[in-house]
């Protein structure tokens, strides 16, 4: 679809216009020639008119002056008369007075001169026979020449002086000669010819500030629907024309060598949640910054959406530099200095690259394939993977869980089951575990081990604990304002135990929902304490110093080192429910739990067993000193609504678990 919307806005003529100077000027210049042309043309027909009225002018006056009084008679010889002579004066000084004629002369054919008017009396014709002959119109005998009295100029037009009915006259006896004034014509003409080049300019001026305009508008349209607006990057459209391009380049060669890169951001979703998103954004901008520095201007940089990129390295000598230059640039990537608000912020990716034409010479199919290596990558704890066909199979569906899990936590899909934990003593209720669920659309209620391991691997763990964490938060404030003082636990997975940002997003969180820390229990596992104790200890010096009491989940299973265990800030120690379910028939199982309680007391520590499911081993790990039990027996994780029900009951009932 969109190879086709290329396509046609590459035949739109009116673009093709617009975006070539060569044809735009082309346009300008063909516009030209034809407004100078029709300009040219009005000129002339003013012209003509000018010069036809000049002439009915004329022919009015020698009838109304010259017919009157000089005869035929009088062009053979005979003078004018003293009469005929003052008649004449009189009426052309009236004509010349109202500047209807400049002055008027009669001639015999042979070029004597029978009368000239009073101011201008010439002796003989300024145009000699031979001359006037072979200008005059040979049909109508009539002869028009510019030429001047005094300082004006005049348009002299020379009447043939016929007698005889206007269809059969006689022969021309001589000329009358009328001088119409020329000045007012000229300037008449000049005037109108004037007007029309200032219109013709004006419309030209305009036309090509409208077609600059138009230009101006189409490329920033263009520019707008190819560039991201954010990091001004390319975007997903373009960088798919891109990459049609070098599969294009690669048929006609194919020495070419080229590889797709998808790029996406460790960690991004925390600085969007902690920061806000104008900080996410301005953290976005000077990746983009740092990714275009450190690249080729002939390579391609584009932004796909979120805080997910894309590279096509264009030029490549061998599959093997894909590799190293995308390793080159992600270490780029990590020593660039990034800051949002004053704050040093450290940058993180994963890079899946597909190579073109090995891994396909499809857009889609090269997108899909870069994308797949980007969360091999991600799951590989980050770094860069080429793409791999052998994983693919496998990742296709892991791949569309997992885009199914992100919508699922940004559309609400995830519910939290509460399961009751209890002192074993009095049957007190101690508090809740909260335990995640996805509502899944199609697939039911899908239980934490089919969806918390990949999100684990992936940028999906902090938004998935963020979710689970708020979620918690707020419903321990809905249940105290209900009068239940029921703290929740909820689990952490290493990666965000060991975020920087763990302290000072819970404490948001806590001031947003208006909860004390003591309302909040977190379990943490014995892996995330090992995989970085140092951090880890001050992570749970935070925690502690905001109220937050913190438990080693499923102990026993792991291997902390007891170094540790003493010096940890942590108040509970779960005994793992693989010891606990069938301690009773496992006497090695029985001597773990038991040796747990121990320690776990020693260490001045509160020691939970989860996983019981009878009564008799509530009463075994009661005889065994232990604090608090969780499972089945007590009850199964429930949602929120039923948890006060059950507690309601409990209640009423008045603590049956005490014997
Ligand atoms: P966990 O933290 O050890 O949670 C206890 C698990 O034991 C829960 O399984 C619970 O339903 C199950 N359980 C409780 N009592 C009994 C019992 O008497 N018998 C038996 N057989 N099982 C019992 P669930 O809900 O399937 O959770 C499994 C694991 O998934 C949890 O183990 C926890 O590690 C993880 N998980 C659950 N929710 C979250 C979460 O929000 N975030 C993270 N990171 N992990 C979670
Ligand atoms: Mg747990
Ligand atoms: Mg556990």
């Amino acid at each position: 679809m969109f190879r086709a919307s290329v396509h046609d806005r590459e035949r739109n003529p009116l673009r093709r216009l617009l975006t070539s100077w060569v044809a735009l000027t082309g346009l300008l210049l063909v516009l030209s020639g034809a407004v100078g042309f029709t300009v040219n043309h009005l000129h002339a027909q003013s012209e003509t008119r000018a010069r036809a009225e000049a002439l009915q002018t004329a022919q009015v006056v020698a009838d109304l002056v010259v017919h009157r009084n000089i005869g035929p008679d009088d062009f053979v010889g005979a003078r004018l008369s003293h009469q005929e002579r003052a008649d004449m004066d009189a009426d052309v000084a009236v004509l010349v007075d109202r500047e209807r004629i400049a002055g008027l002369e009669v001639w015999r054919a042979d070029g004597s001169l029978i009368f000239a008017d009073r101011d201008h009396p010439d002796v003989e014709s300024r145009l000699p026979r031979a001359e006037r002959l072979r200008l005059q119109d040979p049909s109508t005998g009539i002869l028009m020449v510019d030429g001047s009295r005094g300082d004006s100029q005049t348009l002299d037009i020379f009447l043939p002086y016929t007698t005889g009915p206007v269809n059969a006259p006689t022969r021309t006896h001589g000329y009358v000669e009328v001088l119409t004034p020329r000045d007012e014509v000229a300037a008449q003409v000049a005037n109108s010819t004037r007007t029309l080049y200032g219109l013709a300019a004006m419309f030209l001026a305009v036309l090509t500030l409208v077609l600059l305009v138009l230009r101006r508008r189409l490329l920033l349209r263009e520019d707008q629907a190819l560039h991201d607006s954010l990091t001004g990057l390319l975007n997903r459209g373009a960088l798919r024309e891109q990459l049609q391009a070098t599969v294009a380049r690669i048929s006609k060669d194919e020495s070419v060598m080229a590889a797709l890169l998808v790029l996406d951001l460790d960690g991004f979703k925390a600085v969007n949640d902690t920061l806000g998103h104008p900080a996410g954004d301005a953290l976005l901008i000077q990746v983009a910054r740092t990714l275009t520095r450190s690249l080729r201007p002939t390579d391609v940089v584009a932004r796909l959406g979120g805080d997910e990129f894309a590279v096509l390295l264009t030029h490549l000598p061998d599959a093997a530099s894909a590799e190293i230059i995308s390793r080159q640039l992600l270490a780029k990537l990590r020593v660039g200095s990034y800051s949002v608000h004053g704050i040093e912020l450290a940058v993180d990716a994963s890079i899946g690259i597909a190579l073109l034409p090995e891994h396909g010479r499809d857009t889609d199919l090269l997108l899909q394939r870069a994308d797949v290596a980007m969360y091999q990558a991600k799951r590989a704890n980050g770094g860069v993977t080429l793409y791999d066909e052998a994983n693919d199979a496998h990742d296709v569906t892991q791949l569309g869980l997992l885009v199914e899990l992100r919508r699922a936590i940004e559309l609400d899909e995830l519910v939290l089951h509460y399961q009751p934990k209890a002192r074993l003593d009095t049957g007190d209720l101690h508090g809740v575990e909260a335990l995640v669920r996805w509502q899944h659309p199609s697939r039911g209620l899908l239980g934490p081990d089919t969806f918390v391991p990949l999100a684990e691997h992936t940028g999906l763990m902090a938004p998935l604990t963020e979710w689970v964490l708020r979620r918690a938060v707020t419903q321990a404030a809905l249940w105290r304002d209900l009068g239940l003082m029921l703290p929740v636990a909820v689990n952490m997975s290493p990666r965000s135990l060991l975020d920087g940002n763990l302290a000072a997003s819970l404490l948001a969180l806590l001031a947003e929902a208006n909860v004390t820390g003591d309302l909040l229990e977190l379990e943490i596992t014995e892996t995330a304490i090992m995989t970085d104790p140092g951090r880890a200890v001050r992570v749970l010096r935070q925690l502690n110093a905001m109220g937050i009491r913190v438990a080693i989940d499923d102990f026993g299973v792991g291997y902390t080192s007891l170094t540790y265990l003493k010096s940890l800030p942590v108040h509970t120690l779960k005994i793992d429910r693989a010891f606990v379910t069938d301690m009773l028939t496992d006497p090695r199982d029985q001597a773990i739990a038991e040796s747990v309680i121990g320690l776990g007391h020693k260490l001045g520590l509160n020691v939970v067993a989860e996983g019981i499911e009878t009564e008799e081993v509530w009463e075994r790990l009661k005889a065994l000193n232990c604090d608090e039990g969780q499972g089945y027996l007590l009850a199964r994780p429930m949602p929120a609504d039923e948890l006060v029900a059950w507690v309601r009951t409990r209640l009423a009932v008045d603590a049956p678990r005490t014997t």
